[in-house]
């Protein structure tokens, strides 16, 4: 009995090399064959064969008695919860671990695991606690900020990054440069790329594009412009940023024509391109052009349009108020439309105040999320329906539903200023709100109106007023008007798509200011100049 007890021991130890550290608890870890066994199976055939219940048996008595674990198995085992999705198992564990002594690469592929399946939290610690950090440890965690849309704290870790003895490659680059165009800042942009022309960082076809994107998104289309024509040779990658930029910037007629040089320079376009050409469409409401497009992809490139291509063609009818014909398009699709698609088609019902559609879109939404709520909530209430308005926040504020609330930035002298509709958490609030004040007051003797029916409360026409007064996007603009020399050009960034009233309200201000003001919304960019827009009001 005794022999064979010690057998099952050596087996354990033999499978996993197992090393018993001087910091474990006195009580010995007694591994059966058996625990041997599954964990070998959990750990070599994951998923399928992964039976979690066994396997937390022995996690359980690896953390009762303090056993000093391998450090390769436990990261195995770490990995092995993160990719079958067991996260708090794998954090768990983490904690329980007092000294960890992962090697450089599982510490690497621990904070690119946490981080693909979104906890961000975890892999920055994993990086904080490690003692030796390579260039891939820094990539995996800046990389990971970006991926999970976290850019102001990709751009920081970057800048420490630049302050450590640790030299940024080309994918440190690539990560940065996608978080300066994420957030859509331009001094940083403008700083990143003179760092890559410093280090006489090669511009691979990967930088280019994703530089010709930031640009794009920093909202200087021209220096996009500049530098995708000053490329020599243009992998696919690169064409498709220029196309998606100026879609962007709802320069139609300009993406059709890089589609056009594709053709001419026989580069096979992919459904990216298409994709940039479908949106550059709808955003200019060139309906017919759109389903030129659609239909050239089909049958002349043999590219089968996916979920993405049906969502833009639905946008594009549904922006036009082509209502059917965007229903129809969502009936001939092949796969099954997703909530995007679903959104897209609400919020055109929304805006062309066809409540009937909308109800019938949310009723075959079978998985509803805040913002669909939201939307027919909002469609209500802009037909003063507000008993149903009301009942439907009502259900939303029950089970535990809210709307992702409106917040715009600006980037001054290197450094980024966030305002939330209403709030006053920002340090120079006094100042601003006299400053938007003025601006409202002066507005409204140029004979501004505000769009009450936008204010989706049923309140007094005053409070309506008050509450449209307060919105992000006038706040971070009165903030640009207080910081910068009359004249200048004042660039504002939303998470949402900007409303009708400040709209409107900004093209008047550009008057009045004699600025040019440009707001990026989550959609597109709008270039305010003399009282007028680019999108030439149809976004
Ligand atoms: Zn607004
Ligand atoms: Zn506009």
């Amino acid at each position: 009995m005794r022999l064979a007890h010690h057998k099952a021991r050596i087996c354990f130890s033999y499978c996993f090399s197992l090393r018993f550290s001087s910091t474990i608890s006195p009580l010995p870890f007694v591994a059966t064959t058996s625990d041997a066994q599954i964990l070998k199976c959990a750990l070599d055939d994951r998923k399928t064969s992964l039976n979690l219940k066994e396997v937390l048996r022995i996690h359980a008595k690896i953390v009762k008695f303090g056993f000093g674990m391998d450090s390769t198995l436990v990261s195995r085992l770490l990995i092995n919860y993160i990719e079958c999705g067991h996260l708090h198992f794998a954090r768990s564990l983490l904690g329980e671990i007092r000294f960890p002594n992962f090697d450089l690469i599982t510490n690497n592929k621990l904070i690119s695991s946490f981080m693909k399946n979104k906890d961000v939290e975890t892999a920055k610690k994993v990086f904080l606690d490690m003692l030796f950090k390579d260039v891939v440890s820094w990539n995996s965690l800046i990389g990971g900020y970006v991926k999970n849309s976290r850019y102001e704290e990709a751009i920081g870790l970057f800048k420490d990054m630049c302050l450590s003895n640790i030299e940024p490659d080309e994918f440190t680059f690539s990560s940065v440069i996608a978080g300066c165009a994420g957030l859509g800042v331009l001094d940083h942009a403008l700083w990143i790329h003179g760092l890559l022309i410093d280090k006489r960082i090669v511009l691979n076809d990967i930088l280019l594009s994703a530089i010709i994107d930031m640009y794009a998104k920093c909202g200087k289309i021209d220096i996009a412009k500049e530098i995708f024509h000053g490329c020599r040779s243009r992998k696919i990658s690169v064409w498709n940023s220029m196309i998606t930029g100026l879609a962007a910037h709802g320069l139609a007629s300009d993406a059709i024509s890089v589609f056009c040089q594709m053709e001419e320079e026989n580069i096979l376009p992919d459904s990216i391109t298409f994709l940039g050409v479908l949106t550059a469409c709808s955003r200019c409401g060139l309906v017919a052009q759109g389903q030129k497009y659609f239909d050239i992809m089909r049958r002349q490139y043999c590219i089968e349009p996916e979920l993405e291509h049906y969502g833009a063609m639905v946008d594009l009818f549904g922006r036009a108020g082509q209502l059917d014909e965007a229903y129809a398009t969502i009936s001939a699709m092949p796969m099954y439309p997703d909530l995007v698609i679903w959104k897209t088609l609400l919020s055109a019902c929304r805006t062309y105040k066809n409540v009937e559609l909308g109800e019938f879109v949310t009723r075959n939404i079978s998985c509803l999320d805040s913002g669909d709520y939201v939307l027919l909530s909002n469609t209500y209430c802009s037909l003063n329906r507000w008993t149903i308005s009301a009942n439907m926040r009502e259900n939303m504020r029950r089970e535990g539903i809210y709307k992702d609330h409106g917040k715009s930035w600006i980037e001054l002298a290197g450094n980024i200023h966030y305002f939330k509709a209403g709030s006053r958490a920002h340090p120079e609030i006094e100042a601003i709100d006299k400053i938007l004040k003025q601006l409202i007051k002066r507005a409204k003797l140029e004979g501004f109106v505000a769009a009450t029916e936008l204010v989706l409360m049923d309140v007094t026409e005053e409070e309506k007023e008050e509450n449209l007064n307060f919105h992000s996007e006038k706040l971070a603009l009165a903030f640009g008007v207080l910081k910068t020399s009359p004249r200048r050009e004042i660039q504002i960034l939303k998470n949402l798509r900007i409303c009708y009233d400040c709209h409107s309200w900004f093209k008047i201000i550009s008057i009045m200011l004699r600025r040019v003001i440009i707001v990026r919304d989550c959609v597109r960019f709008h270039k305010f100049e003399a009282g007028s827009c680019s999108c030439g009001d149809y976004w």
